[in-house]
């Protein structure tokens, strides 16, 4: 009903107020005059669909005063959506409120449109030039035998360790249907040493936060303000659709539900968890379905691409059990040592093990933390493990293990991130057979620009390699990887970077490995 009637309107007239279901305030400004360009942060298109994607942008015409340099009134918006880039063809417009108790976002669920197909979208206001363009494109039809898709892979973008040339470059790879992130878009602290100097690693901070750690509403939004002031940031956003997660530091590092990693009382870490997560629903591409509700949101999802491929996107930090030896005990943890543990809750396991069922050509599980067993031998001789990631919690592992062999899957791709290093690999069926059969191949994306410049010397890798024989390759650059996804193949390439601490720095091609459909098992190609 609604749809029919948004047609009409749409027929009616190219002058109609579609108000996105958010329904009217009572002091709305409808021609809004504002102090400076309102779309400083750049526009995004998120989550698609069939038949349509979100649209979002921020009006923030000063990014890094209160309120963004919004008035505390909420003003109208239009959008476009059109079949071309000099929007001729316009397919769907409207208008839509942008909130103070928002930050000024706007997300826009866009319906009515042809699936497979690219559009070209924008924002406009009274008295201002209008936004960026953006372009994305809708997911083919659910029953589609669709031919191709190219997803980006990319995260942990911490400002102060370098430039985000990495993602200028994803923008300029071709034919992207959409990017995942996997979180990190953020980080909550903040260096405490002069820009230009290195810690004890040698890591260079490259670019300085504005302020200490984040704690309050208006400090994370002005964080966000900070990052989407980039413009190879804006560029990848315009690009493509992204279909965001979040990991821990658009929070606190590796918080795990109700506990940060200070010991905190759990009702006073929830306060600033609830301020993060809506700052991080104001800046994201989202649909309602992810609107924060009493401090927490529902990020786990799914979509599909025809029956090509069903992305499921995990929540591995809201329902989890806190990691072992937290908080602050930096001894050795025999995380093998673990009966018990989730990483999901007992509700997105069961709805992940159901939702494999969908009959679809390729699974890929998209979420954050590495999922393959990993080891690292210590100086002492140790072998130690990440408590972080799903090494922290093998029964969970185990879990999900169980799941995809108990429905005969060989078509499951992990996507994860978090490590700051590209790491191709499988998880085995048998943790204590890290060379046996395989359940799933995994491909860890590095970051675009956390931990700094890195190395391209692969040699400091051999005994990672040598401790892992699922592990394929591990390499210390920063960058990004893509998906390449047929019927009968999935490609993955990881793109790496020659620098990140000063602007400029280069892309190349790493490596590429292959996967097919009726094995867990990946080839160098
Ligand atoms: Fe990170
Ligand atoms: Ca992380």
């Amino acid at each position: 009903m609604i749809d029919l009637h948004r047609r009409r309107l749409l027929a009616a007239s190219g002058n109609i107020i579609l108000l996105a279901g958010l329904g009217r305030a009572h002091d709305v400004w409808a021609q809004p005059r504002l102090e400076g360009y309102p779309y400083t942060l750049g526009v995004a298109a998120g989550d698609p669909q069939p038949d349509g994607f979100v649209i979002w942008t921020r009006l923030c015409p000063k990014p890094l005063e209160e309120a963004g340099g919004m008035p505390p009134r909420a003003a109208i918006v239009r959008w476009e959506v059109a079949e071309d880039e000099r929007f001729s063809n316009l397919a769907r417009a409207g208008e839509a409120i942008a909130r103070p108790e928002l930050a000024h976002a706007v997300h826009v669920e866009v319906d009515g449109l042809k699936p497979g197909r690219r559009y070209w979208y924008r924002f406009t206001m009274a008295g201002a030039d209008a936004s960026p363009t953006g372009t994305a494109r809708t997911a083919p039809p659910a029953d589609a035998d669709s031919a191709r898709l190219r997803l980006g892979v990319a995260g942990c973008q911490n400002y102060e360790s370098g430039y985000f040339d990495a993602f200028g470059h994803l923008s300029r790879e071709d034919d992207l249907d959409a990017v995942f992130h996997y979180g990190d878009y953020i980080y909550e602290a903040t260096a405490r040493r002069p820009v230009g100097t290195a810690d004890e690693h040698g890591r260079i901070r490259a670019r300085a936060h504005l302020g200490q750690e984040l704690y309050s509403l208006d400090q994370y939004r002005r964080q966000y303000a900070l990052y989407k002031s980039d413009s190879d940031l804006q560029a990848a956003h315009a690009a493509a659709a992204f279909i965001v997660s979040f990991d821990d530091h658009e929070v606190d590092n590796n918080w795990a539900a109700d506990k940060d990693q200070d010991g905190t009382p759990a009702e006073i870490f929830a306060l600033r968890r609830t301020a993060a997560l809506q700052a991080w629903y104001e800046h994201m591409p989202v649909r309602r379905a992810q609107f924060p509700r009493n401090g927490q949101l529902q990020l786990y999802r799914r979509l599909d691409y025809g029956r090509l491929m069903r992305l499921h996107l995990l929540d591995t930090r809201s329902y989890r059990d806190d990691q072992l030896c937290s908080p602050r005990d930096k001894g050795p943890c025999r995380t093998q040592d673990r009966q018990d543990g989730t990483l999901l809750g007992t509700q997105q396991e069961a709805w992940l093990a159901r939702g494999m069922e969908g009959g679809r050509r390729w699974n890929l599980i998209a979420q954050q933390v590495m999922m393959m067993p990993m080891a690292r031998t210590g100086p002492d001789g140790r072998r130690t493990s990440s408590t972080d990631t799903w090494n922290g919690y093998p029964a969970a592992r185990r879990r999900l293990i169980e799941a995809i062999e108990a429905r005969g899957l060989t078509n499951v791709v992990i996507a994860s991130g978090d490590a700051h290093h590209h790491y191709a690999g499988v998880v085995p069926a048998r943790d204590e057979e890290p060379d046996g059969r395989a359940a799933a191949t995994e491909f860890l994306a590095t970051s675009i620009s956390s931990e700094g410049d890195g190395t391209a010397d692969m040699t400091l890798s051999a005994q990672l390699l040598r401790d892992n024989p699922n592990l394929k390759l591990h390499n210390q650059q920063r960058g990004y990887q893509l998906f390449d996804v047929t019927p009968a193949e999935w490609r993955t390439t990881l793109k790496v970077m020659d620098k990140v601490t000063t602007p400029g720095g280069q892309i190349s091609t790493l490596k590429s490995f292959v996967v097919e459909p009726h094995q867990a098992l990946m080839h160098e190609v």
